[in-house]
């Protein structure tokens, strides 16, 4: 079998072995029902106190500010909703152009209801800034949203600033934090932020499992009615095993953070080097401060997607831009906020690396780029 070389990192993560191993008692075993009262209950219900604990302490949260959600998409609706149908005289919510579909889909979901959103261009090099926010924000703001690190591009943004500009004003401050939590060492309590999302199958952990952090104190609308479960704030049966897999992907992730860093770093500079050697023409996206491994590559006169065609032929994964886009071929928004010429945007390719990566790997990503760029073929 043609070897496989997975280099979509943003997109999704392979799951750790660990975390399947934590997970599987239970599935096969521990099945209970934590809200039961009976001793069968006990172990589900601790595993899940013990999972919000690590997870809290991951990020420097208390326990009982983590609520559990099925992904980062819930997570940035249940925020994005619940905040602005919470208030009727602060009723303008102000996010960034270049978000997540999760939160700008919610947003226009909003708008439609009669709560006005804003959108803040980001500059070219792909961040927000605390002056922007100010040119927009007002005293009938009610929440800012904006992103921990973009999904494309991978930069991080100013959230500590922005956030205590959003406070300066009286207004909530909300992260979408799904590409940097795991990967980026983030202190809730220290950045002072209201509300962060988060979504385990971007840290090794598993798919359809995620947690909000809402600070204490903060208003959080139910996002299902039903049963006690999150505390009266999330209804229904939990997903004790992927619960469980979520914590201890985190946790692991947190623990080797900074060899993983610094192995990803080195894969990055073993790539770049490869392709300015090959004098090959690119533009890289996102500016000085970004997410370690997400490499947004522009090619001008190339076809991104053609690449990306020619890779996954050569048994290279990569992307052309948000995996969560890929229905749409036009420019992706991102690519468009940014301010991206066209002949450069359309030529535009996400690599994103992680920790199981490797430098062979990253040679053949090397090889496979530069011959397909060398030879036109797009
Ligand atoms: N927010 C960002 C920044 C993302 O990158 C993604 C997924 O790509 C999401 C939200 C959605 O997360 P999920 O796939 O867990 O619903």
């Amino acid at each position: 079998m043609k070897q496989h070389i997975y280099a979509d990192n943003a997109a999704t993560t392979q799951l750790d072995k660990s975390v399947f191993e934590a997970m599987t008692p239970f599935i096969l075993e521990e099945y209970g029902n934590a809200s039961q009262l009976y001793s069968f209950a006990r172990k589900p219900k601790k595993a899940i106190a013990d999972s919000r604990a690590a997870i809290a302490e991951c990020i420097g949260a208390f326990p009982e500010e983590i609520f559990f959600t099925s992904g980062g998409t819930e997570g940035d609706n249940w925020i994005i909703k619940s905040l602005a149908f919470s208030d009727t005289e602060r009723r303008t919510m102000i996010t960034s152009a270049f978000e997540h579909h999760a939160v700008l889909h919610s947003c226009d979901a909003i708008d439609r209801l009669g709560y006005p959103v804003i959108y803040m261009y980001p500059t070219e090099e792909g961040y927000i800034t605390p002056e922007n926010l100010k040119k927009n924000i007002t005293d009938k703001s009610r929440l800012v949203s904006v992103m921990y690190a973009n999904n494309e591009i991978g930069s991080i943004q100013p959230i500590q600033e922005l956030c205590e500009v959003a406070h300066s004003y009286g207004v909530l401050f909300h992260t979408d934090a799904v590409q940097a939590v795991g990967h980026v060492k983030i202190n809730v309590h220290e950045l002072g932020i209201d509300f962060l999302s988060a979504s385990a199958h971007k840290f090794n952990g598993p798919k359809g499992i995620g947690f909000i952090y809402a600070r204490k104190g903060v208003q959080l609308c139910p996002y299902t009615d039903g049963g006690a479960q999150e505390n009266g704030k999330r209804a229904g049966t939990e997903n004790v095993a992927s619960i469980v897999g979520m914590a201890t992907a985190l946790k692991s992730n947190y623990d080797d953070l900074e060899k993983n860093k610094k192995h990803i770093l080195n894969l990055e500079r073993r790539f770049i080097a490869q392709l300015n050697e090959s004098k090959i023409i690119y533009k890289r996206n996102g500016g000085e401060n970004t997410l370690p491994g997400i490499i947004s590559l522009s090619f001008p006169g190339a076809d991104g997607e053609t690449i990306m065609h020619r890779m996954d032929l050569m048994g290279i994964s990569i992307s052309t831009g948000s995996a969560c886009d890929s229905v749409n071929t036009e420019i992706s928004h991102v690519l468009q906020a940014v301010k991206l010429d066209k002949t450069f945007a359309k030529g535009t390719v996400r690599i994103s690396l992680g920790k199981n990566n490797t430098d062979d790997e990253i040679d053949k990503i090397a090889y496979s780029l530069i011959k397909i760029l060398s030879q036109n073929k797009y």
